[in-house]
C-alpha cells in the first residue's frame, strides 16, 4: 500500500497556465540531491500520518473542477511496487479523466514502460540532472554533489539516458524533461542538456520541452 503525504497541493506554478493537484508518495529516494527541500520532511523524517489512496479519491472528487492535471511526484513516487502503482492508478483513472504525469528520475524504466503500455500515465516529468552523456569517472565527486550518491561506474547513467529516451520517444504532448539551475553548474551544462534533448526530439519526431528549473533554497537555509 502506497502512502500519501498529508497535504494533497492545489498547484498553479508547476506546469505553465495548467493548475495540477500535486501528490506527494511517501516513496522514499535513491538519490539524495543538492538541498532538496522534500528530503527532510518526505523521506529522512516519513510523517508518522499519512493519507491512503482512498483519501486521495476523495481530494480529487472534491476538486475535480479545479485542475487540469493529477501529478504523483515523491521522493521517487516509483519506488513504490508495480502491483501498487497499478492499484493506485487504476483507482484514479476510474474517477477521474484528468491526465495522470508522474515526476520521476527515470531510476525505474521497466515500472514506466508498464505503466505506460497499460495506458495508466500519460506522461513523465523526468529529472536530468546532469549532462549525464558526457560524464566521465572523473566526475565522481560532481556526481555525488549534485546527486548525493557515490558511484563505482557509469551504468546508472545509462539507465538514466534509457528512461530519457522512452520518455520522448513515447511522449503523448504531456512529458517534459527538466534541469534544476545548481548553482556549481556553469550554462555549458543546461545547454549541453538542451542539445541532447532536442536531438532525442528530432530522432523521433517529438516536441518533448526542456526545462531549467529555478534553484531554490528552503525558508529555513535562507536565514
Ligand atoms: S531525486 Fe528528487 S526527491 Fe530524490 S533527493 Fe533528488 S530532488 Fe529530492
Amino acid at each position: 500500500m502506497i502512502k500519501y503525504y498529508n497535504k494533497i497541493i492545489l498547484s498553479l506554478s508547476e506546469i505553465t497556465d495548467h493548475p495540477v493537484l500535486l501528490i506527494h508518495g511517501l516513496t522514499g529516494c535513491a538519490f539524495h540531491c543538492f538541498h532538496c527541500f522534500n528530503y527532510d520532511e518526505l523521506i529522512a523524517n516519513t510523517p508518522e500520518s499519512h493519507q491512503t489512496i482512498g483519501d486521495v479519491l476523495t481530494t480529487i472528487r472534491q476538486q475535480e473542477q479545479l485542475f487540469d492535471y493529477i501529478v504523483f511526484s515523491g521522493g521517487e513516487f516509483l519506488r513504490a511496487s508495480l502491483d501498487d502503482l497499478r492499484h493506485d492508478l487504476v483507482a484514479v483513472r476510474t474517477i477521474s479523466n484528468k491526465p495522470i504525469i508522474i515526476y520521476t528520475t527515470g531510476i525505474e524504466l521497466s515500472k514506466m514502460k508498464a505503466l505506460h503500455q497499460e495506458g495508466l500515465v500519460d506522461g513523465f516529468h523526468v529529472d536530468m540532472k546532469l549532462p549525464y552523456h558526457l560524464l566521465n569517472e572523473d566526475d565522481a565527486d560532481l556526481i555525488e554533489l549534485t546527486m548525493g550518491i557515490t558511484i563505482t561506474n557509469l551504468s546508472l547513467f545509462d539507465k538514466l539516458l534509457d528512461a530519457l529516451e522512452f520518455t520522448i520517444a513515447y511522449d503523448k504532448g504531456f512529458s517534459r524533461i527538466r534541469s534544476v539551475r545548481y548553482p556549481f553548474l556553469s550554462e555549458s551544462a543546461f545547454s549541453e542538456n538542451r542539445t541532447y534533448i532536442h536531438q532525442l526530439n528530432h530522432r523521433y519526431g517529438k516536441n518533448v520541452p526542456y526545462d531549467v528549473n529555478p534553484f531554490i533554497y528552503t525558508e529555513t537555509e535562507k536565514l
